[in-house]
């Protein structure tokens, strides 16, 4: 295969493939007056902003500074005539470097659009095309992967950086902070929904700093704060939650990825062996990540069990998060017997509105089934969905005393801008709201809502009092959850169909202890080719369909199992 190098070394005058070690910046630097940058520049320069869990490497607030002005620099000189409002796609290891093309990006009136390196080529180029974005940041790491996406043939061709080497270490001596007249900036993340495709969700940069500012709020991250990220960084979740928050706040950001169960109880355990190592206090993950947390524990070698309980006791890691998927009370009780007590705290979110509702940091504002109250900044309301009517405050209970369900519709800061490019889906998301206060977001999750007597007292904060929120499921079957990851059932039906062993598909959600959902393909095959198409002659079976859908989809949307029928049944599971 071709690289990069000699892909572009002639038509490319643009690209850049190396970093040279650069002396302290002496100019004069500017960053965007912008409450993300301010705080950054406010902390500590000697704390820790990010570690590299394997290698113990860190990197702190100082360097990070220096580092996104640098690496600002060199996008703009990339990009060549602008980069206001621009797609920037990069691909990037959890890692420091990541943490410097997210914020560089945004420091430069863009927006971000990270790509996951776990994704193959086909699904890249569709969010390349769609997005259409201007350049494709990579590092060294993954500079093969940038070429195929390149190689693979784009609507718009971007201009290509691969970062060699971030300069690590610089220090800044003139910073100025300029206001923006026209702030362009955000990032844009990928999701999947009731279309085929996934589409792109723009949040601005006044977003991103609201929905910031709310989870600082609410589970109050501070500068001692160390943050085990076990995450993908192509969520909300990941990026959100566990960069930019923790950013925000001072708190110090430990990469440990991808998830590895016994990797992680060595490292939480790693302080009460006697290691010298800072002990985690936040870890925010999602239920399935928990569960294989738990189902390895016993393996371990006792002294690491007996650390690792210590770790994760309620005195030293300070706070314990579930979310992106419903938590099972078995695991949630389960957690708290392993840990002496702790207890996850669930909050519910989306990438189209970063996180909405929570549960509070006391621990009696932690209620099973509960997602608990609707987070700062955040307006909530109920819409019943057999009659479209609002449930206003003291309705929860109809005449016959049934608790009514309602769709959750949210309105606030925190809301993304648009679906990128589709303002049909954008229209379709957002109902006006009869008071003229702006639109509400129609999530099509289904909750109730009612008062439990023993929590919201306002120890959590005054935002987490009155009626709690419990999760019923999702309007639409069609939206699966597996691993905390979003499916769309049509998306994986398309891709279906187009191998030449299949006549018919439907795709849906089974409960898996272990998943949450399992992405299960119902198929009527198309006997002539599937006879003869196996590995060796066989018969096509499930394996060849993992395999035959490996470079076309993420690996968590191909389906864990497939059951072969004579014929689908119209609306067989609400679908067909
Ligand atoms: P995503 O945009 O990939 O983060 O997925 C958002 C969706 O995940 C929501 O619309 C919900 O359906 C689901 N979700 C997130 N948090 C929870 C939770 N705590 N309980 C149940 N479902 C959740």
């Amino acid at each position: 295969m071709r690289t990069l190098t000699s892909l572009f070394s002639h038509s490319r005058p643009t690209l850049h493939l190396s970093y040279k070690r650069f002396p302290p910046i002496r100019s004069l630097s500017t960053l965007p007056n912008l409450p993300l940058f301010q705080a950054i520049k406010n902390h500590n320069e000697s704390n820790p902003a990010v570690v590299h869990s394997a290698s113990t490497r860190s990197f702190t607030y100082g360097n990070l500074v220096a580092d996104i002005l640098q690496q600002k620099e060199k996008l703009a000189q990339t990009a060549g005539d602008g980069v206001k409002g621009e797609r920037i796609a990069f691909l990037a290891e959890n890692s420091y470097d990541y943490v410097v093309m997210l914020l560089s990006i945004l420091a430069s009136n863009a927006i971000a659009l990270p790509l996951s390196p776990s994704f193959p080529t086909g699904e890249l180029k569709y969010i390349m095309n769609n997005s259409r974005a201007k350049v494709l940041l990579s590092t060294e790491k993954f500079e093969n992967k940038a070429t195929q996406i390149v190689e693979a043939g784009l609507e718009r061709e971007p201009r290509i950086e691969v970062m060699k080497k971030i300069l690590k270490g610089g220090s800044v001596e003139n910073l100025e902070f300029e206001d923006l007249k026209d702030q362009a900036g955000g990032m844009m993340l990928y999701t999947s929904g009731t279309t085929s495709r996934p589409k792109g969700v723009l949040i601005s940069q006044s977003a991103l700093t609201a929905q910031a500012a709310s989870l600082l709020k609410a589970w109050k991250y501070s500068p001692q704060d160390r943050l085990l990220h076990l995450l993908p960084l192509h969520h909300i979740h990941g990026t959100v939650n566990a960069i930019l928050t923790p950013i925000v706040a001072g708190s110090s950001i430990e990469f440990m990825y991808p998830f590895n169960p016994d990797a992680v109880w060595n490292r939480l355990a790693a302080p009460f062996t006697g290691e010298q190592k800072e002990k985690i206090t936040f870890l925010t993950a999602v239920p399935t990540i928990y569960n294989r947390l738990m189902s390895t524990f016993s393996d371990l070698p006792q002294e690491t069990q007996t650390a690792a309980k210590e770790a994760i006791s309620p005195q030293n890691l300070r706070l314990n998060i579930s979310g992106s998927a419903a938590l099972p009370t078995p695991t949630k009780q389960k957690w708290t017997d392993l840990s002496g007590g702790n207890i996850l705290l669930e909050r519910y979110g989306m990438t189209e509105v970063g996180m909405a509702i929570s549960c509070g940091l006391d621990p009696k504002d932690r209620v099973d089934g509960s997602v608990g109250w609707p987070l700062p900044s955040v307006e909530t309301r109920l819409v019943d969905t057999t009659t479209n009517e609002v449930i206003r405050p003291g309705d929860e209970v109809d005449a016959d005393g049934r608790e009514r369900d309602g769709e959750i519709q949210l309105r606030g800061p925190t809301i993304f801008t648009e679906y990128w490019n589709n303002p049909s889906a954008t229209a379709e998301a957002f109902v006006p709201g009869d008071d003229g206060k702006g639109n509400w977001f129609k999530t099509g999750d289904i909750a109730t809502r009612r008062l439990v007597p023993s929590a919201g007292k306002g120890e959590s904060g005054s935002w987490a009092t009155g009626m709690m929120y419990f999760i019923q499921g999702r309007k639409s079957v069609d939206i699966i959850k597996t691993g905390g990851e979003k499916v769309s059932a049509l998306e994986v039906e398309r891709e279906l169909l187009s191998l030449p062993q299949i006549n018919e598909a439907a795709v849906v959600g089974v409960p898996s202890e272990k998943w949450g959902q399992k992405v299960v393909a119902i198929v009527v095959l198309n006997d002539e080719v599937a006879n003869k198409t196996g590995k060796g002659g066989k018969p096509w079976n499930a394996l060849n369909m993992r395999r035959d859908l490996q470079d076309r989809v993420a690996p968590y949307k191909i389906p864990h199992e497939m059951k072969v029928v004579k014929e689908i049944p119209k609306n067989a599971m609400g679908k067909g």
